[in-house]
């Protein structure tokens, strides 16, 4: 089995271990953050005893999984011997520019170095390297366990090579690979911010109040999530920033961020980790309720 070492023990870092380790892959997890990498082990141990409680991974699996996952503070120790980086750090252009030029010189030649960067270039982040072939992205979903999507992003320079392995590895995780090539926002993010943006616009100009555009494109276009409730959920600064991303990277008005986005942003109501956004959001509580000041219909 080919070692795998994941950089970054946050949301979509423990994830992205947990279903390398599950697949049988020995796995060194990093993070500069000692207690980050404590409580993404406990992320890790808390998600497989919800798989062991639904049947879909029994007791055994559960510790040979997490037997297979090992700590590191240190990025030069974590990659040695690593087939395949796949670096999930804090979503930040200097500091992946920084890691990836490390990488180069830590891993083995012919290792493959993956990205699970949202909206950075693929091929800024390749170019870094002495190795442009062998960089690509692989964007997973959040939650990483769940999800069946990996958008595996081509950047200018990545080798069929590099290509194949991924989108073979991706489908050994049980996962679905999608390939697509390197340009503002792949797909998800390109299709998914100017909905999200869409739907800020139409609680901006009165169209309709939240639960009513949510409920809309919920049982309207049978999604699972409004888009209101999906944007609290993703954070709102982190769509901002994406809308950005898009906006300066195509150069299409479109994109414009809606006012009301950057406002709320400005204000620190970044949805669900704040504890409010479109939505308010209480610890442990199924009851959705809209935020006191969309409550009214317009
Ligand atoms: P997070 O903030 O939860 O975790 C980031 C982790 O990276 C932290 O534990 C931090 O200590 C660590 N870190 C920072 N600098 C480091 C370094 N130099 N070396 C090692 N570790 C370092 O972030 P996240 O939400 O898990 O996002 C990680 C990446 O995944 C970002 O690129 C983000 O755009 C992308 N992503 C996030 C989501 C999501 O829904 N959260 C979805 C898809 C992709």
């Amino acid at each position: 089995m080919d070692h795998i070492a994941v950089i970054g023990s946050g949301t979509m870092g423990n994830g992205i271990a947990h279903v390398f380790a599950l697949q049988g892959f020995p796995v060194n997890l990093i993070d500069v953050s000692g207690p980050a990498l404590e409580k993404g082990i406990k992320t890790i141990t808390g998600n497989l005893d919800r798989q062991v409680n639904k049947n879909q991974v029994t007791p055994e699996q559960k510790d040979a999984t997490l037997g297979r996952i090992r700590t590191f503070t240190s990025t030069e120790e974590g990659v040695a011997g690593a087939r395949l980086v796949v670096e999930a750090a804090t979503e930040n252009t200097d500091l992946k520019l920084s890691i990836f030029r490390g990488l180069d010189g830590f891993c083995a030649p012919d290792a493959i170095l993956a990205t699970n960067t949202s909206s950075i270039s693929i091929t800024r982040i390749a170019a870094a390297t002495k190795r442009p072939a062998q960089v690509i992205g692989m964007h997973f979903m959040n939650p990483v366990p769940v999800m069946k999507l990996v958008e595996v992003i081509r950047g200018y320079s990545t080798s069929d090579e590099t290509a194949r392995y991924v989108m073979d590895l991706s489908r050994r995780l049980e996962k679905v690979p999608v390939e697509v090539n390197d340009y503002p926002g792949f797909v998800a993010n390109r299709i998914l911010m100017p909905m999200i943006n869409e739907a800020v616009y139409t609680l901006y100009e009165s169209v309709a109040g939240v639960y009513e555009i949510d409920t809309v494109m919920k049982l309207g276009m049978a999604h699972p999530m409004g888009p209101l409730q999906l944007a609290d959920f993703i954070g709102l600064d982190v769509c901002l920033a994406i809308l950005r991303v898009l906006h300066e990277g195509l150069g299409n008005p479109k994109y414009a961020p809606c006012p009301l986005l950057v406002n709320m942003v400005q204000a620190g109501h970044l949805g669900a980790k704040s504890g409010i956004g479109f939505y308010q959001w209480k610890k442990d509580s199924k009851d959705l309720q809209v935020a006191p000041r969309f409550a009214r219909v317009p």
